[in-house]
This record gives C-alpha cells, structure tokens and sequence, in this order.
C-alpha cells in the first residue's frame, strides 16, 4: 500500500485530533484560540478600545461560538486590503431542550431539538455523549459559562427491530423528530428523579454545584474517534469535516503562511450557519463588518479609507462541497461531478446561492495553479434545488468580491461524514497562496 505523503499525513492528523477535540462550536472556538494564542496572536475583547499595532496578530471571539482573526499589514487596508478567509464553526446535531429530562417505559429519556439539517437516521444506533455549554449563576451581571465535554457513552436512540417495521427497507426510515428522537439516557428510578440525574452529571462534569447551574446549552455528539481509512488511506472518516475541515486549513494556511504581508489577513468564523445565519453571532451580523471597519480606524480614521480598503478586499467562502457519489451519479449534473482527493472544488449559482462570480472563480482557479493544486468546478442539476454557504449572506453585507470554494465530501450532514486526505492539504496550500505577500 502506498503511504500519503508526510505533509497530508500530518495535516490530516491535525485536522482529525481538532475535530475529535471539538464536538460543538464552543469547543472548536476553545481549540483554534488556544493554537491561536500559543502562536503569539491576543485576544482582544470587543467592548474595550483597540490599540492595533503594524504587524500585530489578534483575535476576537462573540458568544464562545463564533471569532474573528486577523493579523494587521503592513500597509493600511485602504492601499493594500484585506484577504480574508471565512468558514462556519457549526454542524447539523441534536440539541436538549431547556427541560429535557423525562421518564417513559420505564426509560431516563432527553427531550431534543434538531439544529440544522440533520441526516437523522445516522444518529440511531450510535455512542452519543453530550457536550457544550454549562450557563452558571453569578452574584451580579451576566451568568458565567463552562464548557463541558463528556467522554464517556451515555445516550443512544435506539432503531426499532425489523421485526416491528417490516417495511423500512422499501419506504426508507421515517423519524418524527418530536417523539422518535429523544435518546435513552438509562432506567427509570423513582429515588433519583431523571431531571436530578441530569443536573449531577453535569454538574460533575462542570465541577460546580447542581444549584449553581442555570441552564444547559449542550448537544449530543458521537463518540467514535475520526480515522483515515480507505485501501491506500486516502478517506477521512469524521464528524463534522463540514465545516471544521475548513475553519482548521484557514487557521493552518494562516499559521504557516509568510510573515509580513502588505494586507491585512482575516479569518472569520461564524456559528449558525446551518440554521440561516440570522443571529448575533452568524455571517448575517455586523461581527466582521464592524472589525474589519475597526481596523481600518485603526490606519486612519477616515469612512472613506474603509470604503476603499473594502473595494480592494476580496473573501474566499470555505464550505464543504459535494464529491460524486458512485451509488447517486445522476444526482450530479454531468460535466460538475467533483473526485475526492481532486483537488478544491469552485462552486456557481447563477441564482447567487453561491457567491462566485467570473472574476472570483477566476481569481480561485488561479492560487490553484500557482499552489500547483489541482481544482474543480460544481454546479448543481438545473433540476435540484441548491444549498447556501455563509458566501452570498457575507457578500451582500460588505459587497466584497466573494469565492464559494471547498473540499469535496460525502455522506454531508450525517453523524460521520467522508472526504479526502489530499484534498485538506490541498486546501492548505490553496489558502497559503492567497496569503503570500
Ligand atoms: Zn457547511
């Protein structure tokens, strides 16, 4: 069997310890801050004022889900831009509702939520855990919040036995999501009510008090850890490859790029992309918008400089794309059928979609050959309906020039998805070329 190359090799580890560390948004947040800082990058605090420094490196984060990265050029934005590189943090899950706990049949049971558009069939039958956010009381001001990660099988949602669905091989697996998804936490027992047990586990977890905890932002999630596999190791088999595989070769690309660029580089990751981005914290807020004005104030504070530096920005939209199925070709339209491991993938809508146009696909198609990578093209059947990325939503709010472009996957939005190994390396050195000086 051939070997992968060191260089996808290693970046596919990363990529997959990332992923196995960052079961929701807050975590993958968490994660890249660490890596952020440990590369001298600091983390600035919106609500206090900015002293930017020429050449300085800096990150900000909103609601413990979504950031902003940036490291300031050496020129002022207005005559040299900003390159920037956007991706979103969330995925498609299940999610407790505020008062999750119940007891039915004699079963513990979680009362959830579907986030996003969820392949629910591939979360029966699986090791759930639960993770997220912890909400705390405080004697005054806001509550404080504690993530929380349990690494240990606690909940599965169990399928029904063929023997009391006949037919689901032929109609295919039907769930409702109000009552053929709440997983199974344990068994019933009266001296110990479910709501109890919940808040003790978490407190555990948390290690703070059951009083003190105000309320549970927490997700499941699959235990099973990410692994490379395929005859010649060239899949990656994961949770969430879309979209952490491009929030991780933004963060990679920017971290091994060179030093000193004229522009000034910016990363943004946005949560709430898989539910339409409207919210404080998704591609539809002010959030980059703001920063990006803020670090132009920072050159010179002129509206006019900031309106130029956008005009000479340009964004690249990083969002996981469509690979060719062997088993669904016809779903592909036949000239726009994306291979794994063939390289990054540009994706038009003429319906915007996507955010690409001439210029911008033009501008993409280009850093692959220069990266000597190689890429490829997708447009959706004119029959189908088409997916959005957070590109369209960032566009019509800054009017940047904008690329939609990812790595080709399969099996998009269930509990374990598919890509490539050469494809993230790929994207790394994409993204690296866009930001050579
Ligand atoms: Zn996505």
């Amino acid at each position: 069997m051939k070997e992968k190359n060191t260089a996808q090799t290693k970046s596919a580890k990363a990529l997959l310890d990332f992923i196995d560390r960052s079961p929701t948004p807050f975590h993958a947040v968490e994660e890249m801050g660490r890596t952020l800082a440990d590369a001298g990058f600091a983390r600035l605090e919106e609500a206090e004022v900015w002293k930017l420094k020429k050449n300085g490196k800096y990150f900000v984060v909103r609601n413990d889900s979504s950031m902003i990265v940036f490291s300031v050029g050496r020129q002022a934005p207005a005559s040299a831009g900003f390159k920037i590189a956007g991706a979103h943090t969330d995925s498609p899950n299940l999610r407790l509702k505020p008062k999750p706990a119940f007891d039915k049949c004699g079963y513990r049971q979680l009362g959830v939520e579907v986030y996003g558009g969820a392949l629910l069939g591939t979360w029966t039958d699986r090791d759930l855990s639960l993770a997220g956010r912890v909400i705390l009381r405080t004697k005054q001001g806001l509550p404080r919040s504690r993530l929380i990660k349990i690494d240990r099988t606690i909940l599965r949602i169990p399928q029904l036995a063929i023997h009391l669905n006949r037919d689901v091989n032929d109609k295919g697996l039907v769930l409702n999501k109000q009552t053929h998804l709440p997983p199974i936490l344990g068994l019933a027992d009266a001296k110990l009510p479910t709501e109890q047990a919940l808040a003790s586990l978490v407190a555990g977890e948390a290690k703070c008090k059951a009083s003190e905890i105000l309320g549970l932002e927490l997700s499941l999630f699959d235990l099973q850890k990410s692994a490379v596999g395929g005859l010649d190791r060239e899949f990656l088999f994961a949770p969430r490859l879309d979209n952490l595989a491009s929030c991780h070769a933004a963060v990679s690309a920017l971290l091994s790029a060179e030093k000193l660029d004229a522009a000034t580089r910016v990363l943004a990751f946005y949560d709430n992309e898989e539910v339409g981005s409207e919210s404080a914290q998704g591609a539809g807020s002010p959030f980059l918008k703001d920063t990006l004005e803020r670090i132009s104030l920072a050159f010179d504070g002129s509206r006019e400089s900031f309106m130029r530096a956008s005009a000479r920005s340009i964004f690249l939209s990083l969002d996981m794309a469509h690979a060719v199925h062997p088993n669904y070709a016809e779903r592909h339209e036949q000239n726009h059928q994306p291979a794994i491991n063939g390289g990054p993938v540009i994706k038009t809508h003429s319906g915007q979609r996507y955010a690409t146009e001439g210029m911008s696909a033009g501008f993409f198609e280009q850093l692959c050959e220069r990266a000597e990578v190689p890429v490829q093209k997708f447009v959706m059947r004119s029959d189908l309906q088409c997916g959005s990325t957070i590109g369209p939503i960032t566009a019509a709010e800054l009017g940047m020039r904008t690329a939609d472009a990812g790595s080709p996957m399969l099996s998009m939005h269930s509990v374990r998805e598919m890509a490539g190994v050469s494809d993230h390396d790929y994207m790394i050195r994409v993204l690296r070329e866009y930001f050579k000086p």
